[in-house]
């Protein structure tokens, strides 16, 4: 069984894998509690369902990507299950997980797996442990870091992070605005934007993306 809060089909708004059309698997459990969550509604879901109604789903959707997401996926225990079961359909060619990486765990399988490691900077929550995040990210040969980022000091996090995971392979770090009630994204956005611009030393050491989240300047799930 798994917690869901969500299926749905979209494409996928953010980081690298932006604009693929998936078919998406919300989990319902985080307990993390970051500041500036979107997705609340996921934190604790009543519902729970079983892995084989995910696979009938996913197999009627007909897409090739699937993307678990939350919530905190990797807060289920039998969320490796899922994912074999996922690998095994001839039509789903890849499956997208999205953890925060505050949990380290070793058990998901790599083939057709590709893991976007996204750490909480300062501004969502004190203190992350950022090295469950890295350790994700050297386990895993198929593994994104993708890091919100709204103040100077998430930047300063951003940038340490990113800066220690450089030595990794296939290493294209992506830097993502954080969308906040205050404000609309797209102001958000251009203020980041013009933030990681200034600092040319970074940008020269790195091979750093700033991709925003198209589905909330859409107005898209
Ligand atoms: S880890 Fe993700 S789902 Fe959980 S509280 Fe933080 S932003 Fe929300």
């Amino acid at each position: 069984m798994i917690s869901l809060t969500e299926t749905f089909v979209s494409i996928q708004g953010e980081g690298l894998n932006v604009g693929k059309p998936a078919f998406f698997i919300r989990t319902g459990k985080c307990s993390i509690r970051c500041k500036l969550c979107d997705t609340s509604y996921s934190w604790n879901s009543p519902k729970k369902i079983p892995i084989s109604h995910l696979i009938k789903e996913a197999q009627k959707q007909n897409l090739p990507t699937v993307i678990i997401t939350g919530g905190e996926p990797l807060e289920e225990e039998k969320i490796n299950v899922l994912i074999e079961e996922l690998k095994k359909q001839k039509n789903i060619k890849e499956i997208i997980v999205e953890t925060c990486g505050a949990i380290f765990r070793n058990d998901l399988p790599q083939e057709k797996l590709k893991l976007v490691v996204s750490p909480k900077p300062p501004s969502m929550k004190e203190k992350f442990p950022v090295e469950n995040a890295l350790n994700l990210l050297k386990f895993y040969k198929n593994s994104e870091l993708k890091i919100g980022v709204l103040t100077d000091e998430d930047f300063k996090f951003a940038k340490d992070l990113i800066l220690k995971a450089k030595p990794l392979p296939s290493h294209t770090p992506v830097i993502q605005p954080i969308e906040t009630p205050k404000e609309n994204y797209s102001e958000t956005v251009k203020k980041v934007i013009k933030m990681i611009l200034s600092d040319r030393e970074f940008i020269n050491k790195t091979n750093i993306r700033i991709i925003p989240q198209i589905h909330k300047l859409i107005g898209i799930k």
